[in-house]
Formats: structure tokens, sequence, C-alpha cells
């Protein structure tokens, strides 16, 4: 017979043994030289230390297929509305704490919280009570912060932060994005 095709070699070795291909492997230098040659290999392969695909590796695979981790709806709404969040409660804070230490004193910001007295007294109160001792605590640390003179300084930081935020947001972080794809 013919000599038999790689796969009925490779079947062979599987252990799925024809009887004819058995009796020609046994008559045929050539096919026992094969089949020599495939079960080394496959030994060899099997002994071969393979290492954990690298961290880098696996991302530069999946790169490449093309996949993109699916990111919620929900997550990137929040992730973008972050630093818009952090900034506001600066603000929140800053305001409460001016207003508190009386720095709005005599200008309108602080007014519209006393027109609804009866309802936010009580609320204000409380808040009022754990602002002024953070309060008191940050003007220990940042008296200047807390002059009058100065608040001209604070409002600057707060929109020196807020354009950091920014910056972050709609220029360093495109930046990043597109070095990561
Ligand atoms: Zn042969």
């Amino acid at each position: 017979m013919n000599h038999p095709t790689m796969q009925q070699i490779l079947d062979y070795i599987d252990g799925f043994r024809e009887n004819a291909i058995e009796l020609h492997i046994r008559t045929c230098a050539g096919c026992r030289t094969k089949i020599h040659a495939v079960t080394n290999m496959e030994r060899a392969i099997r002994q071969f230390p393979f290492d954990e695909p690298s961290a880098e590796f696996t991302l530069r695979l999946i790169r490449r297929l093309g996949i993109r981790k699916s990111v919620s709806l929900g997550w990137i709404i929040a992730r973008n509305l972050a630093p818009v969040f952090a900034l506001s409660f600066v603000v929140v804070v800053l305001v409460l704490v001016f207003k508190v230490t009386g720095t709005f004193a005599g200008s309108n910001v602080g007014e519209p919280v006393t027109i609804s007295e009866t309802f936010v007294t009580s609320l204000n109160n409380s808040i009022s009570a754990g602002v002024s001792s953070f309060s008191l605590g940050l003007e220990k640390f940042f008296p200047f912060a807390f002059s009058k003179q100065n608040y001209g300084f604070t409002a600057l930081v707060v929109v020196v932060l807020g354009i950091v935020a920014m910056l972050d947001k709609f220029v360093f972080a495109p930046i990043w994005r597109k070095r990561m794809e």
C-alpha cells in the first residue's frame, strides 16, 4: 500500500490503529522515522517551559484583537461627572466655610439661606456646628485663605483647581487614552 497520510500517522500515534496501516508501518522505515519525529516533537513541546504570558502581552493581544472592555453607561457617566462633583463639593465646602467665618457677611451670597429660616435653621445650625469646627481647623492651617482681603486669592485657587480638573478631563485623559490604544 501507499504510505499513510500525515493524518493517518497522527491517528496511529493517538492509538487509532488500522490493521493495514499498522502492517505498513511495521515494514516501512520511512514511516517509522516520521512517527519517531512526530512523537519526539510532541515530547519536546510538552517539556517546553511555557511562561505565564505577561500582563503586557495579554493587553497587547486584547488590543490587537480589537476587544474593548465593555464599560457600563452608568460608569461612563459617573466617571465623566466625577471631576465636576469633586469641584462642586470643594466649592460648596468653601462657601459654607466663608458663610460661617463671615467672609460673605454684607454681601448677598449668604442671604438666600436666611430667607427660608424656619425650614433651614435647624439643619443649618447642625451643619454650621460641623463646618465651624472644620473651618476652625482649616483657619488654623490656612489662615491666609480666610482673611477677607485674601479671599480673592482663595477664589483664584478654586478657579485654578477647576482649570486643572478640566485640563485633566479634556486634555490629559484623552492623550493618555490615545497612548493606551
Ligand atoms: Zn511508509
